[in-house]
């Protein structure tokens, strides 16, 4: 398989599942991170590895290193696997999505700005997410009417803080999530619960119209729930691991233990909130958004413009759910094709 982002969380884990299951990787594409590289190609032995800076492929330790987007797509669109993974981080993942799919590979993505952005314009028949909501999801369908499906949040990093204190959040406290282990950007997003408003959109580019929402559960055991039309309601439990989700991807016939199972004894008792919109006032769009999931191209840009300049410390943490909503709200031009995701990504993120 192609792994683009394998320094990434998500492509370590990759690798992982990859190696227990004996699956070759012919590309490996990542950013700066060359010392982890360096090891995954000794372990790995890919055919051509693409990194972002050309000053660093004197320091690979492969014959065929290249650098930049351009040659990302080049090597997606020369492997011959059937598979890419792609894992990278934020908007500059959609390129290598729409390639691979125009090659007439499978996709399995992890990059949800991919969908978020461009979903209308994605074949998604192609697709396999990789994400535990999406993939709790896909587990519990089966052909029996919904009414609407639900997937829960973790609720991030300022989940129990008094709300006072949120303005004064730094960049170290956003990155100490409660249950998961993530990339920098995706635990910033779970603090301010874009995450999950860009898994909504995801699902509704999945699985198609209808009822989606979302809750808190503390412990982040319970990824998804559907509640069907004759009253029952099943939920998806697994431990926090996105090893599962990446198998499935990978191999949807799975049929190999993954990870241990929930011990419902051991773990006592299970807690539900709702998302309260004056900690996390980005759900105050959240209705709005689903109605016109066109519009996540522009929560997208809005989204990283905002998270750079809280890492640049040029605003504060509250400040990136304000300069979000007073994006959507300003601007109202939806995409009609691709070329017009492209040219709005690029004009929201001159006008903040
Ligand atoms: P990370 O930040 O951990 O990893 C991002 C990867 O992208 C790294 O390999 C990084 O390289 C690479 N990268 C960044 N910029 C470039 C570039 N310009 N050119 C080439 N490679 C680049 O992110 P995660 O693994 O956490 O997340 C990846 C995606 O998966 C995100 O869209 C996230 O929302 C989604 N996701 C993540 C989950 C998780 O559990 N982590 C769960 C579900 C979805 P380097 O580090 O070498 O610079």
């Amino acid at each position: 398989m192609v792994l683009l982002g394998s320094t990434g969380s998500i492509g370590v884990n990759t690798l992982e599942v990859a190696k227990k299951f004996n699956i070759k990787i012919e590309v490996l594409v990542c950013g700066k991170n060359i010392e982890l590289l360096n090891k995954q190609i000794k372990i790995h032995n890919p055919k051509v590895v693409v990194i972002s800076n050309k000053d660093d492929i004197k320091d690979v330790r492969h014959k065929n290193v290249y650098a930049g987007q351009e040659n990302i797509v080049r090597a997606i669109e020369d492997s011959e696997s059937d598979l890419v993974v792609n894992a990278l981080v934020g908007f500059l993942g959609l390129r290598p999505t729409l390639s691979a799919l125009a090659c007439g590979k499978r996709i399995a993505l992890a990059n949800k700005e991919s969908l978020v952005a461009c979903g209308n314009f994605i074949d998604r028949s192609k697709i396999q997410p990789i994400d535990s909501e999406h993939f709790g999801l896909w587990y519990l369908m089966q052909d029996k009417p919904v009414s609407k499906m639900i997937i829960t949040a973790s609720g991030g990093a300022f989940r129990n803080w008094d709300l006072d204190r949120l303005k004064n959040a730094t960049l170290a406290d956003t990155q100490k999530h409660p249950n998961w282990s993530m990339g920098q950007k995706i635990t910033i997003d779970s603090a301010t619960m874009v995450n999950k408003m860009f898994e909504l959109l995801e699902a509704r580019w999945l699985f198609g119209e209808g009822k989606y929402d979302a809750i808190i559960e503390t412990k982040s055991l319970i990824h998804a729930l559907i509640d069907f039309k004759d009253g029952s309601t099943t939920a998806h439990f697994a431990h926090a691991n996105m090893q599962l989700p990446i198998a499935y991807a990978l191999d949807k016939k799975m049929d190999k233990n993954i990870l241990k199972h929930v011990d419902l004894l051991k773990i006592g008792n299970l807690e539900f909130r709702q998302i309260d919109k004056n900690r996390y006032p980005i759900w105050e769009i959240k209705e709005d958004l689903l109605k016109n999931p066109n519009m996540g191209v522009v929560v997208n840009a809005a989204n990283e413009v905002a998270i750079q300049k809280f890492i640049n410390k040029e605003i504060d943490f509250m400040s990136i759910s304000n300069i979000i909503i007073d994006t959507y709200e300003k601007y109202t031009q939806m995409p009609s094709s691709i070329d017009d995701v492209f040219a709005i990504d690029k004009e929201i993120r001159e006008s903040i």
